[in-house]
């Protein structure tokens, strides 16, 4: 743990204050961090103030005044937008000089470059820290945090990661936190589409669900998609599938970092496969009825498709 008090931290700014950030914001403030929030939804900021988030009436009233500009947005678009300004002052030049702008969202890598790019240019610090681990992490303080920063900028940040997560790694420069998360997720989406495959062909072979997992759990296709986030019920009492697929990870955040992977696929130049096909499957699913359903719901159109 990093030994400082809230207090040296200054004040911080928390933009977004959605399924993430409240929690994320309610955190740091039981932590003693001087928060102080805004969201441009009136019920997310109304939301964020019935659970303890002292909230303003503007992003500009937010960052004046503050040390740490801490933004948990849907896209990389809004981030970039809001940095700027849009028809008004953006954050960037409202802002301390100095200000380290500390991005959570899960955005385009090349996005997460130009936001570092534009808020050193205005004077200011920069770092990126997607997160893994969902609203259920976001609530208990045990999210995964991939950070993209100079060095020298970390001991700047970690009190705060620290009480808004378990496990922090820094990966590299302006960026690496969102090159390591795509990564990951890329991983993932493939990676349950194989269990998933892998389950129906055991139900068309006369295989029990228990038989199989008690193999693959033990032998070489062990992974988080069948471990831990099992696509059928039964084996694993705490995955989505036993309840119906409710999320955990819902497919429209799949398929959106899918799309941010299949963006970084082409801009890096790599010959992928099955990453871009991963995308198109789960672009299909969230289209189709399954963006607000976990993404181990896929293994119900594997098995649908495979009737007759
Ligand atoms: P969300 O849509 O619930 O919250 C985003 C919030 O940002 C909304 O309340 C929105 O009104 C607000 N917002 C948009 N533009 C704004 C602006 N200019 N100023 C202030 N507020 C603004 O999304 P979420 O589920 O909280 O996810 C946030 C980020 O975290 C996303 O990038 C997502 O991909 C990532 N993420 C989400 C999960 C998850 O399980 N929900 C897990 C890991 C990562």
């Amino acid at each position: 743990m990093t030994e400082t008090s809230p207090s040296d931290s200054g004040r911080i700014a928390f933009l977004g204050l959605g399924h993430m950030g409240e929690p994320m914001a309610v955190n740091l403030i039981k932590a003693g961090f001087d928060v102080v929030g805004f969201d441009v939804v009136p019920a997310a900021v109304e939301a964020a103030r019935g659970a303890g988030v002292p909230c303003v009436d503007t992003a500009v009233e937010a960052v004046t005044g503050a040390d740490i500009v801490l933004t948990m947005f849907p896209s990389g678009e809004i981030l970039l937008d809001a940095y700027r300004g849009v028809g008004g002052p953006g954050l960037l030049e409202s802002a301390p000089a100095n200000t380290m702008f500390l991005d959570c969202s899960t955005i385009d890598v090349a996005q997460a470059r130009e936001a570092a790019e534009i808020a050193l240019a205005a004077g200011h610090r920069s770092a990126d820290a997607p997160v893994s681990g969902g609203v259920v992490g976001a609530e208990a303080g045990t999210l995964t945090f991939m950070i993209g920063a100079e060095e020298a900028e970390l001991p700047h940040i970690m009190p705060l990661l620290e009480v808004m997560g378990r496990k922090l790694v820094h990966c590299g420069g302006h960026g690496a936190g969102q090159a390591a998360k795509v990564c990951n997720n890329m991983l993932l989406g493939i990676s349950m589409i194989g269990a998933a495959e892998a389950f129906v062909l055991g139900e068309k072979l006369g295989l029990s669900h228990q038989a199989l997992f008690d193999v693959i759990s033990t032998a070489s296709g062990q992974c988080w998609s069948v471990t831990t986030n099992c696509p059928v019920p039964g084996p694993v009492p705490t995955s989505p599938a036993n309840r119906d697929y409710t999320p955990g990870f819902a497919g429209a955040l799949m398929a959106k970092d899918l799309g941010l992977a299949l963006n970084a696929l082409e801009h890096a130049g790599v010959a992928a496969q099955l990453g871009p096909l991963a995308a198109q499957i789960y672009r299909k699913f969230a289209d189709e009825g399954g963006a607000g359903r976990d993404f181990s719901g896929i293994i119900t159109d594997i098995r649908e498709r495979s009737e007759g």
